[in-house]
Formats: structure tokens, sequence, C-alpha cells
């Protein structure tokens, strides 16, 4: 009797704990995925997801089948088509690997129910390193504090990675399947991709090896490294881990063999990284435990904040037309690279939140669109952190200044002046605050403020101080 391995975000043969226990079995494989854009509170992909979605399933669906079970795709919702499958192939058992957000959870338990008593179903923990039920403080709640949880995780060493199979039994009769361009997953009119596509290579294949040229090149100088947008010094596995092209205990055990491969490799570069992955857990294990994330305030104080409603500045954010250099050089990356540097990440959202007073949810609902890494649990957990309502939050008086970050972080201008290519001519020394510098160095680099690039629209100094007096409100 066949298996049924419903596939979501873990596209990927390699460490696959459900596909595995699956190929094992030597029983015929149905690798199904479904595009579920209808059960109750499932989020929307983003137009970047959707792009980065195609080219996945792309790669994936072609990887299955050259190891012998093609990819089933369905449109609809999951727990009909799921259900569907199971019943018209006659499957006897479904795996899948575990999902954390509040309603897959419950799709994933209404299919289960839906099954009844004569399917087995079994989920495995595949895309965290740490399951969220198992971990718990001394007084038997959870972490919501990131360093303990490090500190309680950094001895548990993460299972090792599980093979790719070999290959996979499939049935005789295959059922029917989408074909994946019937999606239209590819935007058209206009095509916004082109950057994007120049920027990524989406797939397995292209993780294992992107990350393999990190960890040679970059992963010695990781703890100082991943602070400078300008150099390509982060493992950029972002979107690989979100999409689930490969695993998380996959890399956490490449970079260990890396580092003894290498010899050369600093302990504190490779514990450095692990921390990153370890706080991915935590962001997940945040969410398993406070559902509602992406929308509400973890700490209820905030609900009372008095955020601006600021359409125009936040258009201006949007598109990368603040008048701060950084800020706008992280916004039009996110916007041609579907992606932005982590260091970059936190001066915006401190930008938004705290400058302008724009509240959180409308910078997490425009990086969820504009991502490719839009991560159900890392953007909301994220973007809380930053805008000082979270659980282990940036305290909210902790204000970033976009011009000290942009000179300590970006010194050399690198990063700004390849997304700001209308100011590359200015010099470091007022690149970084261009409104500084006074008429004639403008007129020698062709910038002229207000026309080809705009003026500041807020003052930090007086911004930061109506973020403070806000605060003052709320802080109780
Ligand atoms: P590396 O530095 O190479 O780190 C390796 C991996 O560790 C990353 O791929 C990521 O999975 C994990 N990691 C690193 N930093 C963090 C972090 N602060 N929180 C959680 N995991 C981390 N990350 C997402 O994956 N998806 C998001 O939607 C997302 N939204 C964010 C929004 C804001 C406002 C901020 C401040 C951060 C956000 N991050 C998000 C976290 C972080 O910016 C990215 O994970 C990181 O920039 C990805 O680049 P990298 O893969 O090169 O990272």
């Amino acid at each position: 009797e066949p298996i049924v391995v419903w596939l979501r975000d873990d596209l990927r043969l390699d460490d696959n704990p459900a596909l595995a226990e699956a190929a094992d079995s030597g029983r015929p494989v149905v690798p199904l995925v479904v595009l579920d854009e209808e059960s109750d509170g499932v989020r929307s992909l983003g137009g970047t997801h959707k792009w980065w979605l195609h080219h996945s399933l792309q790669c994936f669906g072609k990887d299955l089948a050259d190891k012998g079970a093609p990819l089933i795709l369905r449109r609809g919702k999951a727990s009909e088509h799921v259900v569907d499958i199971v019943e018209s192939t006659g499957a006897t058992t479904l795996l899948m690997n575990r999902r954390y957000d509040q309603a897959s959870r419950a799709v994933d338990d209404a299919v289960e129910a839906a099954l009844g008593s004569d399917v087995e179903v079994q989920r495995f923990t595949a895309n965290i390193l740490h399951d969220p039920d198992k971990v718990r403080t001394k007084t038997g709640g959870w972490y919501k504090v990131y360093t303990p949880f490090w500190k309680n995780l950094a001895e548990d060493e993460p299972r090792d990675p599980i093979d790719p199979p070999d290959k996979l039994a499939s049935l005789d009769d295959q059922p029917r399947s989408d074909r994946l361009e019937e999606w239209d997953l590819l935007p058209t009119r206009p095509d916004w991709s082109g950057g994007i596509a120049a920027f990524w290579k989406v797939g397995e294949a292209a993780a294992h090896e992107r990350f393999e040229e990190f960890s040679d090149e970059w992963l010695n100088d990781y703890p100082d490294g991943r602070d400078r947008p300008g150099d390509d010094a982060t493992s950029r596995m972002s979107p690989h881990l979100r999409w689930g092209e490969i695993s998380p205990y996959r890399l956490w055990h490449m970079a260990e063999a890396c580092a003894n491969r290498r010899k050369t490799i600093p302990g504190d570069a490779l514990k450095t990284f692990k921390k990153e992955l370890v706080w991915r857990d935590f962001n997940y294990h945040l969410l398993h435990n406070f559902g509602p994330l992406a929308t509400q305030n973890y700490n209820d104080r905030f609900d009372a904040f008095p955020w601006r409603s600021a359409k125009s500045e936040l258009r201006a954010w949007q598109k990368g037309l603040t008048g701060y250099p950084i800020v706008d050089a992280g916004m039009r990356q996110l916007w041609e690279c579907g992606w932005m540097h982590n260091r970059v990440r936190m001066i915006v959202g401190s930008f938004l939140t705290k400058d302008l007073l724009i509240d959180w949810r409308e910078g997490e609902r425009w990086f969820w669109d504009t991502l490719v890494d839009g991560d159900i649990a890392s953007n909301t957990a994220q973007w809380q952190w930053i805008g000082g309502s979270g659980a282990d939050a940036q305290p909210y008086f902790r204000v970033f200044n976009p011009v000290t970050q942009s000179q300590r972080f970006d010194g050399d201008g690198d990063y700004i002046r390849r997304f700001v290519p209308e100011l590359a001519d200015l010099p470091d020394k007022v690149l970084h605050a261009p409104w500084e510098a006074d008429a004639d160095t403008l007129a020698e680099a062709g910038v002229e403020l207000g026309k080809t690039y705009p003026k500041p629209i807020v003052d930090h100094g007086t911004a930061r101080k109506r973020a403070l007096d806000a605060y003052g409100e709320v802080k109780g």
C-alpha cells in the first residue's frame, strides 16, 4: 500500500525525515504539494514567495522524478486534496514534517481527524533544531528571552542529518496533478523579477553549493563580517531555509565539517553561526507558544501605543526615498533582490517604528510581500523585536541612529553606492548624511538634494525625542 508524503516548507530530498521514512519502507511513495490559499487563517503568499515557490517546485519536481516518484501538485483547500489523494491511491499512511503556526497546525489536525483511524499519520521534527514542546524552562514554562534559551540548548547537539534517498518506489497509476504553469506564480505585467533572478539560484543543489562557498570564504570572519552589508559575508541561506531546500541540521553539520577540515575557523565564528540558527528556532518557539504573533503585540501595553498613520512617509520608506542613504539602500536592495542584509533590516525597522512612528505591522506586511525569505516566525518575531513590543524585545528607547550605524557598518560606502547610485560620487565623509555636505561637494558629485535625491523626510534628533515621548505614554 502506498504512502503519501505531504510536503510543505520542506522542498528537499536531503535530511527530510518524512520522505526518508517513506523511502525506507520500500512501498510506493506519492509526494504531494498543495497550494492552499483557502483554509481558515492560512496566510496568503507574497509576490516574491510565489516567484521562489515556482522555481523551487521546478527543481524539486525534477529531483523527485529522477528518484522515481513524480511530484503531485494540487491547488485548493489542503484538507480536501490530501484526503482525496490518500483515498484515491488507497494509501494507508500519511507522513509530513511538522509546522508551527496556529492556522497550519489546525489544518494538519483537521486532516488527521478526517482520515480516521484506518490511516496512520506521522509528523516529524524536520525544519527546526529543537521541538518547541520539548524545550522548557526550569519552572516548566517556555523561554521568552533568547540568551537563556541559547544557554539551555548550547550543549544540546542536534541529531545527525539523514542522507537523501537513493530511490523512491512509485505507483503504477499516478493520481492527477496540476501543471506548475497553471498556478501562474510568476509575475507577468509587469515582470519585476529580473533583479531577484540575477541575485539568487533557487533549489536544493544551489543551497548546498552556496553554503560550501560561504563556509569556505566567509565563515572564519563571520562574527565581524556578518555586520558588513557591503560584503557578501553572510550565508544567504534564509530563503533556502524558509522553503526547506536545506535543513538546519545539515547546515549545522556542514559548518562543523568545514571548521574541522579547515582548522583555521575560530571556535567563536562557528559558535556565532550556530547561535543564529538557534535564534531562528527561538522565533519558531515564540510563534508556537504565542499564536497571534503576526498580528498582535506580544506585549499588550503596546496596544495603546500612539502609532501615526502617515501614508506618504510609509510610501517613501517602501520606495527607498527617505533621504537617509543607508535606509534607502536597504529598501532598494529589498525591492531589487527580494532580500536585505540583517544589519540593515534592523536599521530600516528602527527607522519605520521609531523615526516615523509607524506600526511595526506595516513593516512586517511589506517585508512579507517583498522578501524571498519572508518567514512566518522570523519576520513577525523580528518586527516585534525591533518595534519594542516583542517578547525578547530591543527596548523601545534604544533607537538606532541611521547615520552612525551607516558610518560604522558601511564605512567605505560600498553598499550605499551599489543601491543608491545617484549618490555614488559623493566622498565617504558625507555619503552617510548628504545634507551635511557643502554646496560645492554636492555639485561636484552631481547631487541636488530635493531633486536628484530627497532631503531627509524627518530630522532624526527630533524624531527620536518624539518616539521617546510616545513610549512614555505606554511604558507604565
Ligand atoms: P546568516 O547571517 O548567514 O545566518 C544564517 C541563518 O541564521 C539565516 O539564514 C537565518 O535562518 C538564521 N538567522 C540569522 N539571523 C537571524 C535572526 N535575527 N532571526 C532569525 N533567524 C536568523 N529572517 C528570515 O529568515 N525571514 C524573515 O522574514 C526575516 N525577517 C526579518 C525582519 C526584521 C525586521 C529583522 C531585523 C530580521 C529578519 N530576519 C528574517 C532575520 C535575519 O535578518 C535574516 O535571517 C538574515 O538576514 C538572513 O540572511 P543570511 O541567511 O545571510 O543570514
